[in-house]
């Protein structure tokens, strides 16, 4: 009745290019197209009042109505499960989506939740300002004090969030430690992994709850789509899932589409990213001009240690500090060729932004320090252009 049968690829065992490529792709034998098709409607119809019946039971590879799922969307997920090694992925419009739904559906007025202070600007603002409204008490920790995490315990706490890396100075999380502190406890373990992907960090591995990335950035790959995704047990997922059918962040088919699309090529990305990564923060190191490089690959970072125990690359972003002077940062900025400054990072195309203009532009000088966010402060997204010819611009516009 319904011609779709999904591809039968081994799901363990498969490498991650075999799963990108083929995992939860859908065959239409009716069309016999290759590629997984954009079911583009808003809503499917019964054939007959049989099916209205059947209803109740379910019916196989039937859906009902876009918000609730759809084909396109479901190929998507099934491709990301398949690749972070999870029983099920939900996906979301954004990954700011993703965060704000698996939060509401997992907390309640009375509630506590414990963040991460190095955390996505958007998800903090969430956690501060927007769950104290409804009664959800929220501590943020310093990043990577486990003993602050530890004391933030309370009896009501059910939520503890962290990224790993973080975002600008590519902080990690000591996923092992961190399961430590939680064991035996009723606290679901949320982790942002936008940075990591699956291919450089499995947390479900290390027994955190649920994964989240932001999939406009690495799993996308190519600046084209918004989209998030939060993956994990079945038992969880479901809850979420449910939510969003309320809340309504649902990813449109042509995204979902172009999510397929991209993830296709995830390893060859990954591995670029993680190669100019490693080439580009190694060079702006040896520049003299250049005062401080963040880059977990690099030895002269603080968690260098733990991010080799626990992950398989560094990724694309590196962070670095030049004099503290925002016209003359902006002067470097101007005189880039290639790069592109704005914000953002995952894609094909390089990145650069200056936190305290552009991310922090509110905010006054005192409280950007208190931030950590220096006049100097550069973000650089590695995309997957030739390192050579990135650090041929950045070079350039030192010079
Ligand atoms: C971009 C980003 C988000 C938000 O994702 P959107 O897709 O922009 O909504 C959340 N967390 C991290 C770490 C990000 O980089």
């Amino acid at each position: 009745m319904y011609p779709m049968t999904k591809k039968k690829i081994k799901k363990n065992g498969a490498g991650i290019s075999t799963q990108a490529v083929h995992a939860g792709e859908i065959r239409y034998n009716e069309y016999g197209s290759i590629t997984t098709p954009i079911v583009q409607t808003s809503t499917f119809i019964f054939k007959n009042t049989e099916e209205i019946k059947k209803l109740p039971q379910g019916i196989e590879g039937r859906f009902e109505y876009g918000r609730y799922g759809h084909p396109t969307q479901m190929a998507a997920e099934r491709k990301l499960a398949t690749i972070e090694g999870a029983e099920d992925a939900v996906l979301f419009s954004s990954g700011m989506s993703a965060i704000t739904t698996a939060m509401f559906a997992l907390l309640k007025a009375g509630d506590h939740v414990i963040i991460t202070d190095d955390a996505y600007k958007r998800t903090l603002d969430f956690c501060v300002t927007c769950l104290e409204r409804f009664q959800i008490e929220c501590s943020v920790v310093k990043m990577c004090d486990y003993t602050a995490i530890k004391n933030a315990i309370k009896p009501n706490t059910r939520i503890f969030f962290s990224e790993s890396p973080t975002n600008p100075y590519l902080n990690i999380m000591d996923l092992e430690r961190l399961m430590r502190i939680f064991r035996g406890r009723n606290v679901r373990i949320i982790s942002d992994s936008t940075f990591a992907t699956p291919y450089n960090q499995k947390p479900l591995e290390f027994g955190i709850d649920l994964v989240i990335h932001s999939a406009t950035k690495y799993l996308g790959g190519h600046n084209d789509l918004l989209a998030g995704v939060a993956l994990g047990k079945k038992e969880l997922t479901s809850q979420v899932r449910e939510y969003l059918k309320i809340t309504g962040g649902v990813i449109d088919p042509h995204s979902s589409y172009l999510l397929i699309r991209g993830l296709k090529t995830f390893e060859l990305r990954m591995q670029r990213h993680n190669e100019n990564g490693m080439k580009v923060a190694a060079y702006l190191e040896s520049n003299r001009k250049v005062r401080r490089v963040y880059y977990p690959g690099l030895r002269s970072h603080p968690h260098h240690r733990i991010a080799c125990q626990q992950m398989k690359g560094f990724g694309g972003v590196v962070t670095f500090e030049v004099r503290d002077d925002i016209d003359y940062v902006h002067r470097f900025l101007e005189r880039l060729r290639m790069i592109n400054i704005g914000p953002s990072l995952g894609g094909a195309e390089s990145l650069i932004t200056h936190p305290a203009s552009i991310s922090y532009y509110k905010c006054t000088r005192e409280q950007r320090l208190r931030l950590g966010i220096k006049d100097g402060l550069i973000r650089l997204a590695v995309g997957i252009e030739n390192a050579e010819d990135i650090i041929a611009d950045i070079e350039q516009a030192l010079g």
